[in-house]
């Protein structure tokens, strides 16, 4: 079942029966390390919470729970004491994790609308009323930024002499519609997550995103603890090209030196000086930043210039905000224009000034008014904002739905995005990709391409929705400007399938998250399992390298299909067909296999030697492959979060969330051994959530927890070296040319146009180039710690024998030069020959020499 978060809204926050309004419970607080519930709650009591809770806390009632700053299943068993009379199970004592910055919130929330600050996992028990053993699962991460925010009013109907009020039960008594308590597969974000701070609970004058897709206000946390992180001036995230000025004095005073804390040259009037200075000295003189994205902005922080030789601050200023950078709106004080304190009497020291009313805007402005009598205006600064989330259509689309997404996010980007199809499933839904590049349905010479594949096994369906989530992600952020997205796009050209098995995903998606089970439509509609169903080459290359004494012949890439599964009765489904055909012609470079139902990043060989069940299987390109892997799991929150409980059964933290997928278990024709053995494609299987089939209301939390892995793992295309390998007469690029690096036993081939992509860690390497009809060409490659290619090209002469040829297959007659160089070529080979022929004669004649004196001694 789906539903909008509005409608769950009204399923299970609207007023009921139920309620006795002697017994409100709001816990919409930050709560500081932990907090006491004193005494005893009458039943008329009206008990909120809404004070910062400081220091040790103790809970005077017999329930309490403990949160461990670690996770073990023990820690977990919420030992409770849950009688009928104490319902309520939400005193905590946070361990030693919780730190100030936790903010602790009841979970109402959980429905619909999370949000990134809603990154919690724990199953409220008392939302249901009663400890089940799910709700008794309770795995909370509390990590040291963890917040979670807590905006609900509590409407319980206490038991008369219950502590507190009692939680909730109308939402499971009234409302069938409300989620499950939240999974294990969504724990909050690991502690160093600044990038991606949780937005503010409430965005009062948000010209953004409707109501129903942001996070449930949370009125009190905004107006009283604003609490959002600097943008970053002064860490240098907030790029040099996001600020802008009014005036400056001169370059080395621009805008992109308004940082806090930056520090000047020994001399002025060098180009690194210490503040951005305005030319005029005026009221209308205005610093401005561009955070990006809507952004609710709640202070400034500023400080003077930095400067040996002369005083300058601002003492005074106002603040405009601005969603086009055209239309300006001051920030107010009640009905007044506000003016921030800035400086006093010295340039070094910082002032913090929070606004009253923190607003949404993308860009803002400082707007000095007065400053230092005997200085001008100049300044450093920060800017203290909450990122809002990205309001992305996060429920679970079936294929009409998905169809209707990606015909809107082509509407919405035409020039970036092109909607193709590779094939159909077994009853006719079509596999659609959705291709974005700043020159869609064309390779570009140089350009890499990418991919992602989702929904292989129908019901492992967050892939699916992650990349349904990433096309309306990236075309929304190209368009707002995005210099990361950009880039992205036209340097790349990503291609999206978001649902491989649409047939699998179809039957899953009619039972829904709870009721599909844990294998339904995993499978074909032949009933077959997809990732078993490409050719296995890898035992086809390994058994001709045993049987094959020259190794240098065994081929060690683009290994061909064997002739039996080219038949037309083979057992291969017609989305592996077409995911192959799809493979053949797009010279893919990098890619990634969506899957589900654990947290681990796998790469191949995914299939042992020798039907070993369980072996490290590496190929020659290890060490990238972990790299591969490597990036997107530490980036990913859920994964990165050394509290996170495991999946099942197995640990996979203890590799760091990678693993060889042979050593986890082998998969004989997997698609990423395939991919790697017959095309130049490196690709890794990332299992993004415990949970194969989260309910809809986790989606804003999946997409927050790989929002940052899957747009970096697409950046790693550009890493290792690429060019384009030509003809040196004819300047052509030369297709299928073989690229080998020395000590790597994988080659791979160029594209059509003579560009290749050789995937390669930093290092020094010695490329050698081969193609049919030219002599081989050697060069040494460098690479470097940057994502971004060495630029290594190879000029290629064609043999004279080849140049014969040609010319006589016209019916040419050959050029003297040529026949001349054929000449030399001939008698260059016979001396040869006939050099070694000498030696070995005289090496033989030595050996006999020697032979003849042993007998005779
Ligand atoms: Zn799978």
């Amino acid at each position: 079942m789906t539903f909008s978060p509005a409608t769950i809204e009204q399923n299970c926050l609207l007023p009921n029966s139920a309620d006795t309004p002697g017994q409100r419970h709001t816990e919409a607080q930050t709560h500081r390390g932990t907090h006491t519930h004193r005494g005893k709650d009458t039943p008329r009591q009206r008990h909120t919470e809404a004070q910062t809770h400081r220091g040790t806390d103790t809970d005077r009632g017999t329930h309490t729970h403990t949160h461990r700053g670690k996770d073990t299943p023990e820690a977990h068993a919420h030992r409770g004491t849950h009688t009928p009379r104490h319902r309520h199970t939400e005193t905590q004592i946070h361990g030693v994790t919780d730190t100030r910055r936790h903010r602790h919130t009841e979970a109402q929330t959980h429905r619909g609308t999370d949000t990134p600050r809603h990154r919690h996992t724990e199953a409220h028990t008392h939302t249901r009323g009663k400890d089940t053993p799910e709700a008794r699962a309770h795995r909370g991460t509390h990590t040291r930024s963890h917040r979670h925010t807590e905006a609900q009013t509590h409407r319980g109907t206490g038991t008369p002499s219950g502590m507190m009020a009692i939680p909730d039960p109308p939402c499971v008594v009234t409302s069938p519609d409300c989620p499950p308590a939240s999974t294990p597969s969504s724990p909050g974000p690991p502690a160093s997550t600044p990038s991606t701070p949780g937005p503010p609970a409430s965005i009062p004058s948000s010209p953004g995103p409707p109501a129903s897709m942001m996070a449930l206000p949370d009125p009190p946390c905004v107006v009283t603890s604003p609490d959002c992180p600097p943008l970053g001036l002064k860490s240098l995230r907030v790029d040099d090209s996001q600020f802008q000025a009014s005036s400056y004095l001169r370059m080395g005073l621009g805008p992109h030196r308004a940082r806090l804390n930056i520090q000047s040259g020994i001399e002025d009037g060098d180009m690194y000086d210490g503040a951005w200075c305005a030319k005029y000295e005026d009221q209308h003189q205005w610093l401005q930043v561009d955070a990006l994205r809507p952004t609710l902005f709640t202070g400034v922080i500023l400080q003077g210039r930095n400067s040996i030789w002369s005083w300058d601050w601002v003492e005074t200023y106002k603040v405009q905000l601005s969603n086009d950078s055209e239309t300006w709106k001051t920030c107010m004080n009640g009905t007044e224009e506000a003016v921030f304190v800035g400086s006093r009497n010295e340039p070094e020291t910082p002032y913090l000034a929070l606004f009253p009313q923190p607003a949404v805007a993308r860009w803002i402005r400082i707007n000095p008014q007065t400053w230092y009598w005997n200085g001008t205006i100049c300044l450093r600064a920060e800017v203290l904002g909450c990122p809002l989330p990205d309001n992305l259509d996060f429920r679970h689309h079936n294929y009409k739905e998905m169809r209707k997404l990606m015909k809107a996010v082509n509407e919405e980007c035409p020039r970036i995005t092109r909607i193709y199809t590779i094939g159909k499933s077994y009853t006719g839904l079509k596999l659609y990709v959705m291709e974005i590049s700043d020159n869609p349905g064309k390779h570009e010479l140089g350009e890499p391409e990418f991919r992602y594949v989702a929904g292989m096994h129908g019901n492992e369906v967050v892939g699916r929705e992650l990349v349904l989530n990433l096309m309306q992600y990236i075309c929304r952020e190209f368009r707002r400007g995005n210099p990361r997205i950009v880039r992205l796009v036209t340097t790349t050209r990503i291609h999206l399938l978001p649902s491989m098995n649409p047939d699998g995903y179809e039957t899953a998606f009619e039972k829904g998250s709870e009721l599909a089970g844990w294998a339904l439509g995993r499978y074909s509609y032949e009933w077959v399992d997809m990732n078993h169903n490409f050719p296995d080459l890898n035992n086809i290359m390994w058994d001709a390298k045993e049987n094959d004494t020259d190794m240098v012949k065994t081929a060690n890439h683009y290994i061909p299909i064997p002739e039996y599964y080219t038949k037309e009765d083979a057992f291969v489904t017609p989305e592996t067909r077409a995911v192959i055909s799809w493979m053949q012609d797009i010279p893919f470079v990098l890619s990634a296999n969506l899957h589900g139902g654990e947290l681990v990043v796998t790469y191949p060989f995914d299939c042992t030697r020798d039907w070993a069940p369980q072996e490290n299987t590496p190929t020659a390109d290890d060490s990238f492959f972990r790299w591969l892997a490597t990036v997107y799991a530490s980036t990913n929150l859920v994964m990165a979060n050394p509290d996170r409980r495991i999946c099942h059964s197995e640990d996979f933290q203890q590799h760091n969330n990678i693993i060889n997928g042979g050593a986890w278990h082998t998969v004989p024709g997997s698609m990423n051994d395939f991919s790697y053995m017959h095309t130049n494609c490196f690709e890794v299987t990332v299992e993004l959530s415990c949970d194969k089939f989260p309910h809809a209301s986790e989606l804003p939390t999946e997409w927050e927890n790989n929002k940052e892995s899957l747009l970096v793992y697409m950046e790693q295309v550009h890493r290792g070296i690429k060019g384009v390998v030509r003809d040196k007469m004819t300047k052509k690029g030369i297709a299928d040319a073989i690229v080998k690096v020395e000590d790597l036993d994988h080659d791979i081939r160029s594209a059509a146009d003579g560009d290749y992509w050789r995937l390669l860690n930093p290092g020094e390497y010695k490329v050698t180039v081969w193609a049919e009809g030219y002599f081989p060409s050697m060069r040494r490659c460098n690479v470097g710690t940057e994502a971004r290619p060495t630029i290594c090209d190879f000029i290629l002469i064609k043999t004279p024998r080849q140049r014969m040829n040609e010319i006589l297959a016209k019916g040419g007659r050959l050029p003297q030069d040529l026949q001349l160089k054929l000449r030399a070529l001939r008698l260059r080979k016979l001396r040869a020959s006939t050099k070694a022929i000498n030696q070995r004669r005289k090496h033989s004649r030595k050996a006999r020499g020697t032979r003849q004196r042993l007998q005779t001694d």
